[in-house]
């Protein structure tokens, strides 16, 4: 197989077969042709505006034990935290003030935030004319139809990787069934469905990288946030290998070439990963940020992963920072709300 045939005709088509993704995810001579190529997507389909989402991480109790996560249940390292609902509205608040159009409510998953505590939240934060989008891991159809009929826009769960066993091993006591399961209600509620996975867990191979980019084609997704897997010492996979920022670009511009109209975040793990990661992942097929707003020591300790980009910025340092980095390179940012207007 030619790789620049290959990109060529993933730029014009926006298709590819398995084996032509694992072609270009195996050859590394192919890497600065795929960015470049995704960039040229990117500016084709979703123009140069940036869309910023203000992130609120609003506990970081979580049920789950995700072996790769900071905060999973069995990590006695964590001071704990969950706001008050009068601290959540006060950010929300703070977000409609610092320009911001949409708030993402992100945490664990927590079961004192039940469906009549979130619902309250969402239609307080609704009221004041943001978009919502909720990152709080998998509940029912009927919590997610409520959260819907509250407010609530958007919803992220990343499938982290479509190869069920790994899947489940690194997620104990979750399944994948009810992981597609839950993709699956988003998308019949009406939800902008953003999902992704986490490059570089140990034991993952290419190929099940390619059949994840297939996935997110096949699910319709709206929104794809990639991370690269950054080990975190106080979790069973604090050995992994030390990550690093190419293969999750790679990965995040192929994604960009097969599905041209969606939303990428540059996502935090990859400036954490590189100083300039995150305006490298906007010049190889990202067009969305998520600025933290979360503020003081719950900022510090909604520890995902060691060394986390902007955890001791403060939202308003931080948001003049990103705006001059993104004049430097000539990406506006947008003043809508930054829906997915589907193209092809
Ligand atoms: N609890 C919700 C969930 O799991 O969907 C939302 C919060 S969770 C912290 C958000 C994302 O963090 C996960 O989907 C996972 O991909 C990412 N994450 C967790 N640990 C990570 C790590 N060590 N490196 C990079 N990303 C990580
Ligand atoms: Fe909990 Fe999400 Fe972390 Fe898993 S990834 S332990 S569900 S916060």
């Amino acid at each position: 197989m030619n790789s620049q045939a290959l990109i060529a005709k993933a730029a014009e088509t926006h298709f590819l077969t398995e084996d032509e993704i694992l072609h270009l995810l195996q050859d590394e001579t192919a890497h600065e042709a795929i960015l470049q190529a995704a960039d040229s997507v990117r500016k084709k389909y979703v123009g140069d505006e940036v869309h910023l989402r203000a992130l609120i991480e609003f506990t970081n109790i979580c049920k789950n034990n995700c072996l790769y996560c900071g905060l999973r249940a069995e990590n006695p390292c964590v001071n704990r935290y969950r706001m008050q609902d009068e601290q959540i509205l006060t950010l929300a608040q703070k977000a409609v003030t610092y320009g911001y159009k949409t708030v993402v409510l992100q945490g664990g998953e927590d079961p004192f935030f039940t469906t009549e505590k979130v619902v309250f939240l969402l239609q307080k934060i609704k009221a004041l004319g943001l978009a919502i989008t909720l990152s709080i891991g998998e509940r029912s159809y009927e919590d997610y139809q409520a959260f819907k009929q509250a407010g609530a826009d958007r919803y992220l769960l990343r499938i982290e990787t479509t190869d069920r066993a790994l899947y489940e091993k690194y997620n104990p006591n979750m399944s994948f069934e009810n992981r597609l399961r839950c993709l699956n209600d988003l998308k019949k509620l009406g939800y902008e469905v953003g999902t992704g996975i986490l490059v570089g867990l140990p034991d993952q191979t290419m190929q099940s990288i390619a059949r994840d980019i297939l996935f997110f084609k096949e699910l319709g997704a709206d929104m794809i946030g990639l991370g690269p897997f950054i080990p975190n010492p106080q979790t069973p996979l604090k050995n992994a290998p030390q990550p690093v920022l190419e293969p999750a670009l790679k990965v995040m511009a192929l994604t960009r070439l097969l599905l041209p109209d969606v939303n990428i975040p540059a996502t935090t793990a990859m400036e954490t990963l590189e100083p300039n990661g995150r305006i490298k992942a906007l010049q190889s097929g990202a067009n969305v940020v998520m600025p933290n707003i979360t503020e003081g020591e719950e900022r510090q300790n909604y520890a995902l992963y060691p060394g986390k980009a902007g955890a001791k910025d403060t939202p308003l340092s931080f948001r003049d920072k990103l705006t001059a980095k993104l004049a430097e390179i000539g990406r506006p940012v947008s003043t809508g709300y930054g829906w997915h207007k589907k193209k092809i």
